[in-house]
């Protein structure tokens, strides 16, 4: 070929992936508050048109919160090894946001039935708004979960014809964690912008859609964060935990991807099931999971549950969270690794469709908890109430830790729970009982 047609038909090839980009709708027939930035007016390029770096994600939702400071708040919880900040945003609607600390403090009671009694607590449930709590991207190389939470906060602020969302505003507030790992996602999208050419490539084994050692997946000293949840050795984790431990969410979810060639997996779980989640639990996940197949299925994307990934491990995103009392699971999208993967059944995966799942996973799981607020509060409540009452019954009182040849060992494990799991747990006056259930559900 001339070079002359070889640039035709980039120049052709480019304008048609251009306008097909025009074309697409997250959720079709969606309506926009104008006052709400978009994606493209903030940095520069339409979403799903460009895997975002983590300080343009940044950005994008300080423009947000600017454009609608009575229905954001953004909230630091620490810095990454690399300096880069971790944070999570509060949305709602105004009245929602403008009581957000009474929220939290009603969680807080309801979380300890020793204080709050039956009576009291359906007081406070008359009146309380559910939380659900959504975690991106904790493994980095993960692509489309970052910018999934953009456009989950994008719709809840600026989406004016959707009934989910009206719901959601008012019946609940969503708390967006949209990137657990930032080192390890600019780790991949800096690989990722060495490696790609003037037209995408979807091939698995290009250099675009390679990934070399060491991976996005963990941070900068190469820990996988989606297995810290209890030993709690990164300041990603000790954050985002201590985080949580004030909001106790009704849902937490944690999104993933997984290999290119699959559809979209969300919970249930896959067995073994722990058997420490109670019965209770069990029912909002399959409520969870009942209402994203209606969602899916109303727009044909494929899916399945109970297959593949399970939650036993008590250190996951997809089950710490759940010792607290929340239904939590993962959600996991089939990653186009880059701009496009070309799957083995020759379909080309585009990296807008895999965030449009996700957003759609997020908006559906946030709808759960809206519409169903006073049943998880109220199970929440006694999901609580059981442990201390369980603990009442029990022989076990104290769990010694004997002087031992690795004492370093003995050490360390002596003070992550004496002050980890003590720290959190006692300006909330636990007793000493549920302290010891969770120590019990984590070893
Ligand atoms: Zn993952």
């Amino acid at each position: 070929m001339t070079r002359f047609l070889q640039k035709l038909v980039i120049i052709f090839t480019s304008l048609t992936l251009s306008s097909f980009a025009q074309e697409f709708e997250y959720i079709p027939g969606t309506k926009f508050d104008p006052s709400i930035p978009t994606v493209e007016q903030v940095l520069g390029y339409k979403s799903g048109d460009d895997i975002t770096a983590h300080g343009d994600m940044v950005r994008y939702f300080d423009a947000l919160r600017n454009a609608a400071p009575d229905r954001v708040k953004i909230f630091s919880y620490g810095k990454t090894w690399e300096n880069r900040p971790l944070m999570y945003v509060a949305i709602s609607n105004a009245e929602n946001i403008a009581k957000l600390d009474d929220v939290k403090t009603n969680m807080q009671r309801l979380a300890d039935p020793r204080v709050t009694n039956a009576d009291e607590a359906e007081t406070i449930i008359a009146d309380q708004l559910g939380i659900t709590w959504l975690g991106y991207g904790v493994h980095g190389n993960e692509i489309s979960p970052m910018d999934a939470a953009m456009q989950t906060a994008y719709f809840l602020l600026a989406a004016t014809n959707m009934e989910l969302v009206d719901n959601v505003m008012t019946n609940s507030v969503t708390i967006i964690d949209p990137q657990q790992n930032p080192d390890g996602r600019d780790r991949f999208v800096n690989k990722f912008r060495e490696a790609r050419g003037l037209v995408h490539d979807s091939s698995p084994l290009s250099a675009e859609l390679s990934e070399p050692w060491p991976s996005g997946r963990v941070n900068h000293y190469l820990f996988d964060l989606n297995r810290d949840w209890f030993a709690l050795t990164q300041p990603e984790s000790q954050g985002k935990v201590a985080s949580l431990l004030e909001y106790y969410p009704l849902a937490y979810i944690d999104l993933h991807e997984m290999g290119g060639n699959s559809t979209y997996f969300f919970s249930p779980p896959a067995p073994p099931n722990n058997p420490n989640i109670a019965t209770n639990q069990w029912a909002a996940l399959e409520m969870i999971g009942r209402n994203n197949a209606r969602h899916f299925d109303s727009h044909g994307f494929p899916y399945y549950t109970r297959e593949v990934f399970d939650a036993f491990y008590p250190g996951y995103g997809a089950s710490w969270p759940a010792y607290l009392g929340a239904a939590s699971g993962t959600y996991e999208q089939a990653s186009a690794n880059a701009m496009m993967f070309k799957r083995n059944d020759g379909e080309i995966l585009h990296f807008r469709e895999t965030v449009q799942q996700h957003l759609l996973a997020s908006l559906s799981t946030a709808e759960v908890v809206a519409t169903n607020r006073e049943k998880l509060l109220r199970d929440f409540y006694n999901y609580r109430k059981s442990a201390i009452d369980e603990g009442e019954r029990e022989d076990n009182r104290y769990y010694i830790i004997p002087t031992q040849n690795d004492q370093a060992a003995a050490d360390k494990i002596a003070g992550l729970l004496t002050n980890k799991v003590l720290m959190f747990l006692k300006p909330r006056k636990i007793s000493v009982h549920v302290v010891l259930n969770m120590m019990r559900a984590v070893m």
